[in-house]
């Protein structure tokens, strides 16, 4: 089969992906209904049957009592931690309350954590896995989009500080990522659609090839069908297990990650973090205005611009900064661009050539910028 069609695996089959990160390479497996396979799965990475699933509230009432099930049948005992839903739990208060409440549990080094939600709990068990007994294991059980696609694959962990997020952190890869497609039938259409955009990040990226499965796909993606899901999932993972194998410290091509995301960290900030936007929609919206800057640059076609922005808006998304506000303006974009940390050392990436073909491109004119950021607020 084609690499980029769903292949042949039956609606039911799990797909791996393995992550070759330097000395502790993992798998990230992807299917349905894994989370009433967990124990199961999980069992072979533990030193004793032992585990403590890391949650937020909203996760736990659907999912933890399947999950713990799971586990009590493949003979693990199991305790569990709830947290609040929310960005706000990324902080230090809710990193003392968690460690704390892992040593109460009496974890030993050897034993794994299990991180059961979307990337506000991957990142905040994952750090207190990296610190507590100075470094147990974890697994994670991502259950959102971006969480299935992004925040589980890479080992980054952390929390957030007053003076921006992710800033106190660690690189501590998990032992295995379990991703469950069904649990996205419950995640709310905007969360699934933010994490569509992650999705999308990838082919424009890397992968052209990908990029046009998706304009064929985007519906089945997002409405539930599952094989569509998986080879959305798997392909994300495998490209970002690629490039994170390459660069895992981000000294260079991960900065590809980044596409989209100078434009939309400034949005995001520009709009204060106050939940009006979801970070996925500003990644559409910086995607977009990334290509468009590419094409004032001569390095991309309109044509090319138009299929990013039709993709992302078959997707049901924002694809311009007049959209989210009408507060926004250029000048204020322009000087929460000069304060993010990638554009410090002088980086910007953009979509240039041909869909699939993003580079790194140093010293923009500011006037082209103005000229983009001018032109998406219209
Ligand atoms: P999240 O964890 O806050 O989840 C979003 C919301 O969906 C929450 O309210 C959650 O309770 C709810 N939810 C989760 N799964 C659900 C489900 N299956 N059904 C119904 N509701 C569900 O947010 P997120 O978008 O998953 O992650 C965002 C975080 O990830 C940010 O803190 C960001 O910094 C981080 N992140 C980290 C990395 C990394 O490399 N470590 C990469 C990208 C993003
Ligand atoms: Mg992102």
């Amino acid at each position: 089969t084609s690499d980029h069609g769903t292949g042949d695996l039956p609606q039911d089959m799990a797909e791996t992906v393995h992550v070759p990160v330097g000395g502790h390479p993992y798998d990230i497996v992807i299917g349905e209904g894994l989370i009433d396979r967990l124990g199961a799965l999980v069992r072979p990475h533990l030193a004793r049957a032992k585990t403590v699933i890391v949650s937020d509230a909203t996760v736990a009432d659907l999912y933890m009592e399947r999950a713990v099930n799971s586990l009590e049948k493949a003979g693990i005992a199991c305790g569990h931690i709830i947290l609040p839903p929310g960005e706000a739990s990324k902080s230090f208060a809710q990193l003392e309350q968690l460690t704390d409440t892992l040593l109460d549990h009496k974890v030993e080094r050897r034993d794994c954590i299990v991180a059961l939600g979307g990337g506000v709990i991957g990142d905040l068990a994952g750090f207190a896995s990296s610190i507590v007994l100075r470094g147990m294991g974890f697994i994670q059980v991502p259950t959102t989009l971006l969480a299935q696609v992004d925040s589980s694959v890479g080992g980054k962990t952390g929390i957030n500080t007053r003076h921006g997020k992710n800033l106190i952190g660690s690189f501590h890869q998990p032992r295995l990522v379990v991703s469950d497609l069904a649990v996205l039938d419950t995640l709310p259409s905007r969360e699934l659609q933010a994490g569509f955009a992650e999705v999308v990040k990838y082919g424009l990226i890397g992968d052209p090839a990908f990029f046009a499965w998706l304009e064929q796909n985007a519906g089945p993606v997002l409405g539930g069908d599952r094989a569509a899901q998986r080879h959305a999932v798997a392909v994300s993972c495998r490209a970002k297990a690629r490039i994170v194998a390459e660069d895992e410290r981000e000294n260079g091509r991960r900065a590809l990650l980044n596409l989209g995301h100078t434009f939309g960290h400034a949005l995001e900030a520009a709009l204060g973090y106050d939940g009006r936007l979801l970070h996925g929609e500003a990644v559409a919206v910086g995607c977009v205005m990334a290509s468009s800057l590419a094409a004032r640059l001569g390095l991309a076609h309109h044509d090319e611009c138009i299929r990013v922005e039709r993709l992302f808006a078959a997707a049901g998304m924002k694809t311009r900064a007049h959209q989210l506000a009408d507060t926004l303006s250029a000048g204020d974009l322009l000087a929460h661009m000069a304060q993010d940390k990638k554009v410090e050392n002088d980086r910007l990436v953009l979509i240039s050539g041909p869909i699939g073909d993003a580079r790194i491109l140093r010293g923009v004119e500011t006037d082209i910028v103005a000229a983009v950021l001018e032109d998406s607020l219209k």
